[in-house]
């Protein structure tokens, strides 16, 4: 029944990026309410949906660690940076009218409630799209290892993870015209060939537990839906 989602439980991974626009820095408005109305599509296609979304567009750690910060202390400032984002995105997808609640993995009550696994999975059975803010809560990871992660936990199907491209190519398509689309990579193909799809942590956790990466464009409005309708975009790295 091609009328059905091919999902019924997503991951989708944002990176902090995705929310800048053109500007390349922050937050952008239009941006994000793109964004909002078509994971409220989703939604509404009785889908349940789960956020990661990272803080590149405002801090990144390993940045700030080379230009001799403190590596610890600049991760936890990109974590900070991914609540950001998520209360931004938590806004954005209230005023479309999609019932939201963020989970820290760093406690902070005012704001969030603290990342607690079976309350998240409730959550999602009714129907609320649960932002998963500050990545993992540890230092040298990433919010590509939190998404995996948190997919895991709360059973996901798939990572959705988006990107500025339309898949994982055998070479980057910004620079070179002739670079090929993969439909289809195994874990193995991505790690061995350093393919860039997700680091190698994030990766190595999703080979060993056969949970499969949907890499898809984000910039054409309309493929977040496509893709949980199992439509043929992306690459998918699987098994
Ligand atoms: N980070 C971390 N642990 C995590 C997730 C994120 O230390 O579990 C920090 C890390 O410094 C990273 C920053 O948060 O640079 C922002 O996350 P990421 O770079 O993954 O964001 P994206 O590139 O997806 O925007």
């Amino acid at each position: 029944d091609s009328l059905r989602p091919k999902y019924s439980k997503i991951l989708l991974k944002l990176s902090g990026e995705a929310l800048a626009g053109e500007h390349g820095y922050g937050i952008d408005p239009k941006v994000i309410h793109g964004i909002a109305d078509e994971v409220r599509e989703v939604v509404e296609l009785g889908v349940q949906v789960a956020l990661v979304i990272g803080g590149g567009n405002i801090f990144r750690g390993l940045a700030a660690s080379s230009a001799g910060m403190d590596r610890a202390s600049a991760d936890y400032m990109g974590m900070l940076a991914t609540v950001m984002n998520s209360l931004a995105l938590q806004d954005a997808l209230e005023k479309v009218g999609v019932i939201t609640r963020v989970q820290s993995a760093i406690e902070m009550r005012e704001i969030a409630e603290p990342y607690i696994r079976r309350r998240a999975v409730r959550h999602l059975e009714k129907g609320r799209v649960v932002i998963f803010a500050a990545g993992t809560g540890n230092p040298y990871f990433t919010t590509d290892t939190a998404a995996s992660l948190r997919a895991m936990e709360i059973g996901a199907e798939v990572i959705l993870k988006a990107t500025k491209v339309d898949g994982v190519f055998n070479a980057d398509p910004a620079k070179d015209a002739s670079a090929v689309k993969f439909d289809r990579l195994s874990y193995l193909d991505v790690l061995q060939r350093g393919l860039q799809v997700m680091d190698a942590t994030a990766t190595s956790l999703c080979m060993d537990n056969q949970l499969p990466i949907l890499v898809f464009n984000l910039t054409h409005p309309g493929n977040i839906k496509k893709a949980v309708m199992g439509e043929k975009i992306g690459t998918l790295v699987m098994g």
